[in-house]
């Protein structure tokens, strides 16, 4: 049986293992789905010895996205896709006779949760990604494809906005979208689309933009799933916004990767709502 794991640290809380389990089932496939708790100080060690022991695939979560991508561009650069390689990072590895390969399905996750899921059309739209870390690098390169006129990016530590809007300017100039960074105090106003993409929520910070970035017929969406959304969700509904959370992105992106891994397309909406029954149920206690 083909054995794939999503590694972390910590990883005991992912729900990664759930998902495509939910996903084997349903699309017959024969596979086993773990947790690999790697140390801080050896990822590359784990992965490689993860290959040793048979596992043909891994999901990457915090705080190995860059390591992971870093591991492949050194050992084969062609290994790398390109929206890995625009955001320098890394969720999804996969091995073939060639060694490891390196995908970023993060920002397709959120394109179809966006797109797909909620049906909203990102075509002529203005967009604002508040964050810079991680998971906005990798939203990003598929945003920008989506025919949005403009992306403003703000970022408590300005200089990380700036450097996301150079590595990202001809693929945004490629793509016909206006790119740019502009301080957390000065974000700007009335956005069809806000997309919280900072661990604040996670922290239990307050949301760290002004409510006027939304508009009244705008969607929100916190990267971030589960009790720790609630707090922007409650605030962006507050303002008239319609808004949704990470968990839509987190199955999709799962579907990207088990497409690439599998070449089978599994049907995401029944394991959303699983997922979301499931932990309705455990917050309920
Ligand atoms: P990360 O690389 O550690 O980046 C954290 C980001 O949050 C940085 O931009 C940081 O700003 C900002 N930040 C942290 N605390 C803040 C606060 N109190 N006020 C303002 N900004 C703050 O983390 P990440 O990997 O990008 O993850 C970010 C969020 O996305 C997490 O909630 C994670 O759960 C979620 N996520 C969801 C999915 C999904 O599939 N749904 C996938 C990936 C990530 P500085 O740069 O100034 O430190």
């Amino acid at each position: 049986m083909d054995r794939y794991v999503v590694i972390g640290h910590p990883v005991e809380h992912s729900v990664s293992p759930r998902i495509h389990a939910l996903f084997a089932q349903q699309t017959g496939q024969s596979l086993d789905y773990g947790r690999c708790l790697s140390p801080l100080d050896g990822f590359v060690e784990t992965v490689q010895a993860l290959a040793v022991d048979g596992v043909r695939g891994c999901n990457v979560t915090v705080p190995f996205k860059f390591e992971a991508f870093e591991l492949v561009r050194a050992n084969r650069p062609e290994g790398v896709s390109v929206r890995a390689g625009l955001a320098g990072a890394a969720n999804t590895l996969g091995l073939d006779a060639s060694g490891w390969w390196a995908d970023n399905t993060d920002g397709i996750g959120l394109r179809r949760d966006i797109e797909d899921n909620a049906g909203v059309s990102l075509r002529g739209r203005r967009l604002l990604l508040v964050g810079a870390g991680g998971a906005a690098a990798g939203v990003l390169g598929p945003l920008l494809e989506a025919g949005l006129a403009e992306v403003v990016i703000v970022n408590r530590t300005a200089e990380k906005a700036l450097a996301l809007v150079d590595s990202h300017a001809a693929w945004a100039q490629s793509h016909g979208v206006r790119l740019s960074a502009r301080p957390l105090t000065e974000a700007g106003a009335g956005y069809d689309v806000v997309i919280n993409g900072t661990a604040s929520s996670l922290a239990g910070a307050a949301v760290p933009v002004p409510a006027e970035v939304l508009s009244p017929q705008g969607w929100a969406w916190d990267l971030m799933y589960g009790a720790g959304a609630a707090g922007f969700l409650d605030w962006a509904r507050a303002h008239g916004a319609q808004a949704r959370d990470g968990l839509g992105m987190l199955v999709e992106q799962a579907a990207e990767a088990f497409w690439l891994w599998r070449g089978v397309r599994p049907d995401t909406s029944p394991v959303l709502e699983a997922l979301r029954t499931e932990l309705a149920r455990k917050a309920g206690g």
